[in-house]
């Protein structure tokens, strides 16, 4: 069976990576409209702080191995009855089943001096290589940035830039950053945490014009300022990229709309990740994009004809060096009780949403070294512990570290380590005991701490537990 993947980003070379694990007898062609082999996207963020360098980006390929990946090809359209796709460079693929894993594009908004087919060089979107290079080679030697967009990414950029020792503006159209993990108090908290970071933010507040040349850009704003700076990074959000899906005549609402088995209402033609629509929603995450990868790749090897994509609870965590923030849920909404503190001098805020003995909702801030016990209670629905305080403050009565939970040799083995590839301790315990001894070997086997790398230091953790406890025999 020909199996045709179009995109080669977070979701495309996952998919194929699966597939190629599982060996089935498939022959598989990636096409990828990017130049690059495939890199972790979501790293790009710490690229742009300068904490790891390109290569640390990439992802492990599995093109030459069985696997055809052509990148720099753009699918141009689909023939669905020919089944066959046509791309830019003139060639046409034929498939027995199709894959869009097209992604997301990033918003750039109508505003008069942005063409977006045509940026000016000092004005950079925030979402690809290409762009994250831009950034950095516009930064050179720059002074100042501004950054268009307060939500997660535009922040990540921001402090990013600010690490660089530029002065850094963001300016938001809502009165709040993060509206949609954050609440007005965390977000106000959050604000006061950046501004001491080096990072100036401008809220409630709409961009009116851009100007740009080669000296700089000037931004307008609706309440009659303009700011001016080296550079403009542009965050305002993403798209999913489903042009080609609906010039095909698939449905096509927000995203690519898929059933539980990702299937388009072609069943020969399937979507995954950022531009797949399952059940209403739009991901956007790429823990959602891998399940999805492998729940499609058990579908087509035959490995599990059954498999259905179930989503998980969401938990977002800021990637920005001085700044922890964990968010799940919507700790405004819903029922149960409510608990918060705050401690805005120390950039700390907490809020917790408990219903019927279960963490419904969280934002965490700051500090606070609850926040492993609070992201699993969150993730299992596990109940919570009688002395709420501990979570929320990080500290037990008394004033001793908390959560007892965080020590791995008490954490369940359904605890999920790693959010992005749904690892959990039982599988880092399970590779031990298979033979491996170390962080990176542990990681090669199971994947964990390779999306985000937030996990990293609790596989690290974990492995040094085993490699104790080992050593008197606890573990076996
Ligand atoms: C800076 C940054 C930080 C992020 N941080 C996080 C995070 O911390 N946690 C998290 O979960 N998510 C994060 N994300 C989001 C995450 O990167 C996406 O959810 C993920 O990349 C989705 O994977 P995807 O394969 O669906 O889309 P993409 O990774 O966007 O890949 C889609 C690919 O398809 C290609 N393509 C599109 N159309 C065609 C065509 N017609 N022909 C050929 N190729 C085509 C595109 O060029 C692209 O390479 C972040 C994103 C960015 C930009």
């Amino acid at each position: 069976m020909n199996v045709v993947i179009v995109g080669y980003g977070m979701a495309g070379s996952r998919l194929a990576a699966e597939l190629h694990a599982r060996d089935g007898d498939l022959k598989v062609v990636v096409l990828g409209a990017e130049p690059h082999r495939a890199y972790n996207r979501i790293m790009l963020s710490t690229l742009l702080a300068g904490k790891v360098a390109e290569p640390d980006v990439e992802l492990a390929e599995v093109a030459g191995q069985g696997v055809d990946v052509r990148t720099g090809v753009q699918v141009t359209t689909i023939d669905r009855d020919a089944r066959v796709v046509h791309t830019d460079d003139g060639d046409r693929i034929p498939y027995d089943h199709l894959v869009l894993a097209t992604g997301s594009r990033a918003i750039v908004p109508p505003l008069p001096g942005l063409d977006p087919a045509d940026l000016p060089e000092r004005v950079v979107p925030f979402r690809t290589l290409d762009d994250c290079r831009r950034i950095l080679a516009a930064a050179e030697g720059a002074r100042s940035a501004l950054v268009l967009g307060g939500g997660l990414l535009g922040l990540e950029a921001a402090r990013g830039l600010a690490a660089r020792g530029l002065d850094v503006g963001v300016v938001h159209p809502v009165p709040y950053l993060m509206e949609r993990q954050l609440d007005p108090t965390g977000a106000a908290v959050l604000a006061g945490t950046l501004a001491g970071l080096g990072v100036t933010t401008h809220l409630a507040v709409a961009a009116t014009r851009v100007a740009a040349d080669a000296d700089g850009v000037r931004l307008d704003l609706a309440d009659g300022r303009s700011l001016s700076a080296d550079l403009l990074v542009i965050s305002c959000g993403v798209r999913p990229d489903t042009a080609l899906a609906a010039a095909a005549g698939l449905a096509v609402e927000r995203g690519v709309v898929v059933d539980d088995q990702l299937r388009t209402g072609d069943p020969r033609i399937s979507a995954i990740g950022d531009c797949a629509q399952h059940d209403g929603t739009l991901t956007g995450l790429v823990a959602p994009a891998w399940a999805q990868a492998r729940v499609l790749a058990q579908a087509l090897t035959g490995e599990d004809p059954a498999a259905r994509y179930r989503p998980r609870p969401v938990v977002t965590r800021l990637k920005a060096a001085g700044i922890d923030l964990a968010a799940m849920g919507d700790p405004a909404d819903g029922p149960g009780e409510e608990l918060t503190f705050a401690d805005p001098a120390r950039g700390t805020y907490a809020r917790l949403r408990i219903h019927e003995e279960r963490l419904t909702a969280a934002i965490l801030l700051g500090d606070n070294p609850s926040v492993g016990q609070v992201v699993q209670l969150f993730d299992r629905g596990a109940p919570v512990p009688a002395d709420r305080r501990a979570l929320l403050l990080g500290r037990a009565l008394g004033g001793t570290a908390a959560a007892p939970a965080e020590s791995p040799a008490l954490m369940p083995d359904a605890a999920t380590v790693c959010q992005c590839n749904d690892v959990r301790k039982g599988a880092l315990v399970a590779c031990w005991r298979a033979g491996a001894r170390t962080v990176d070997e542990v990681v090669a086997t199971t994947r964990a701490a390779t999306g985000c790398g937030g996990c990293r230091e609790a596989v690290a953790g974990i492995v040094d537990w085993l490699s104790e406890a080992d050593s008197v025999g606890a573990t076996r």
